[in-house]
């Protein structure tokens, strides 16, 4: 009889055509700046956390992939274009992108590797000024922001619907 596993975390793109499952606890979460995971994550660095196979599960669709060295596939949504997973040909372990885990503030990033590339700004980012979203935005504008993307929890219902019975605008493939 199967056992039944326990979600301890989850997360996926943020249309939802895909979502993950964790059964364990992702560790050793770190920061990459190498130059090929700021161009895939299309960011300037790249934050990313480990966790065994076997401890993981695509619980709705499935990613695609890009091969981008010999040994190594990197996932992501081909609905959306979120960057999902990084691992190594044959490994018992992937990485996942810490911005696409439903608790991103659950792993904190213990060393940065890919320094050699690292772009010089990063290291200024905390003494930059600092602004709320609600500071940003004028009050008629923020009453106009709504979030098409999934939402971070797993859902039942996908594509989401709205109140009316209606798939939402900018769900789905
Ligand atoms: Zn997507």
């Amino acid at each position: 009889m199967a056992e039944e596993r326990k979600v301890l975390c989850s997360g996926g793109s943020q249309c939802g055509a895909v979502r993950y499952a964790l059964y364990a606890e992702p560790y050793g979460t770190h920061i990459c700046h190498c130059r090929m995971c700021q161009k895939a994550f299309g960011a300037a660095y790249a934050p990313l956390t480990l966790i065994r196979y076997k401890d993981f599960a695509w619980t709705r669709g499935q990613p695609a992939s890009f091969q981008s060295s010999p040994d190594v596939d990197r996932g992501f949504c081909s609905a959306c274009g979120t960057p999902l997973t990084f691992a190594h040909k044959g490994s018992d372990y992937v990485n996942l992108s810490v911005g696409s885990l439903d608790e991103p503030d659950r792993v904190r990033p213990e060393i940065q590797i890919g320094i050699e590339s690292r772009i010089s700004w990063t290291a200024e980012i905390p003494q930059l000024a600092e602004q709320r979203t609600d500071q940003a935005l004028s009050a008629d504008r923020l009453a106009r922001v709504k979030s098409y993307q999934h939402p971070d929890h797993d859902t039942d219902d996908w594509p989401a619907k709205n109140s009316a019975g209606f798939e939402e605008p900018g769900h789905g493939p």
